[in-house]
């Protein structure tokens, strides 16, 4: 990643392909040029995915922050690799936004959340339609109980709701939000607190009754077996959807932490219980690395707020994913901030964040 310095209006130069390589680097870069007013270049977009260049979900994200921005861009289209963002004024409002596919909304709230909630002086409503619930992506349950619980610690009241739910391929699914005004606060948590509960919902969205009994009896079994002697708890719902499609989401509530959320995702031919297993992996992974105090997923959500924020904040977590180093690396580019990962020997293991 290399970057010409000061003066604040120099363009930033990113390589996409760099780190993890996704689509999170160009969302981060898009968060940052609103709030820096820096314009950047960005190349090699997702050059190591299946489907390289800008798919339409980036797309999305891309004009949407240019609309809130007032941007000029060059390269923005389908399976371009290649793009420049210079930002104008960022005007917050409230924005519709839809995806068109059954893209990610939240990746495309994630995106504005930051621009809106710093500039705005009233609270903005963005409506998004799309895909609530997607592989490698926040879904909305994670959103709801997760990512609104650390923005909550850190001082950015946020208020989500989702009037209908958006799988692949149908889409159409409703995320909406109330952002407030505010500015992040800087945070220390360096140890996990108590398990309190575990917590669950199994929903599907027209299909038979028994797919969300299914994968709410397999968790409970299954966390039945390993022990835990907490109370559990897991509802069973059913989704306005215009199409078809199951998740399960359990979250773990740690004392005096947001609560982390692993959700598994249904899919053609997936049976239910393999759905549940995902959710119990990934909870039980997490449950088993005491020492973390932030999951793997928010580690990487929570970093740029922190790295606005005034003041130093450390946070220690389950494990470093190549999300949390790549965008340690990607604010770098923008942000006069050292950030550091610090990981143990061993790949996959918890590790401290430090925002000096
Ligand atoms: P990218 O793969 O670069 O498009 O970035 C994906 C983003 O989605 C990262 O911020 C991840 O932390 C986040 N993410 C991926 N999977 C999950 C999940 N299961 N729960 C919550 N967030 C996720």
């Amino acid at each position: 990643m290399s970057t010409s310095k000061s003066p604040s209006e120099s363009l930033v130069v990113l390589d996409g392909s760099r780190g993890e390589g996704g689509g999170q680097i160009l969302r981060t870069a898009l968060s940052l040029s609103l709030l820096t007013g820096r314009p950047f270049r960005i190349v090699k977009i997702r050059a190591n995915r299946d489907k390289p260049g800008l798919r339409p979900q980036h797309l999305k994200a891309v004009e949407a922050a240019a609309l809130l921005g007032r941007a000029d861009l060059l390269g923005a289209e389908v399976g371009s690799r290649d793009l420049v963002f210079r930002p104008g004024r960022v005007e917050p409002r409230d924005l519709a936004i839809d995806i068109g596919t059954a893209g990610s909304t939240g990746l495309v709230l994630q995106t504005l959340h930051l621009p809106l909630a710093m500039r705005a002086e009233t609270a903005c409503r963005v409506v998004l339609t799309g895909g609530t619930f997607n592989p490698k992506a926040p879904a909305y349950l994670f959103l709801e109980q997760t990512w609104r619980g650390h923005l909550a610690n850190l001082g950015m009241p946020v208020a989500l709701a989702m009037p209908s739910a958006g799988f692949y391929p149908r889409g159409g699914g409703r995320l909406e939000a109330w952002i407030e005004p505010a500015r992040p606060r800087a945070w220390v948590r360096t140890t996990r607190g108590d398990l309190l509960r575990i917590r669950g919902v199994a929903g599907s969205a027209n299909l038979r009754e028994d797919v969300a009994r299914r994968m709410r009896e397999r968790a409970l079994a299954r966390l039945a077996d390993e022990g835990w002697n907490v109370d559990v708890e897991i509802e069973a719902a059913s989704w306005p959807s215009p199409g078809q499609g199951a998740a399960i989401a359990l979250t773990a509530e740690h004392a005096g932490s947001a609560p982390a959320t692993f959700v598994g995702l249904g899919e053609r031919g997936k049976p239910a219980e393999r759905v549940a297993d995902e959710a119990v992996d990934e909870l039980l992974d997490f449950l088993g690395v005491p020492d973390g105090a932030v999951d793997p997923h928010s580690a990487d959500q929570i970093l740029l707020p922190l790295a606005l924020a005034d003041g130093r904040s450390v946070y220690t977590v389950s494990r470093v994913t190549e999300h949390l180093r790549t965008n340690a690396a990607t604010i770098g580019a923008f942000l006069d901030r050292e950030i550091e990962v610090e990981e143990s020997v061993a790949p996959d293991q918890p590790g401290r964040v430090v925002v000096a």
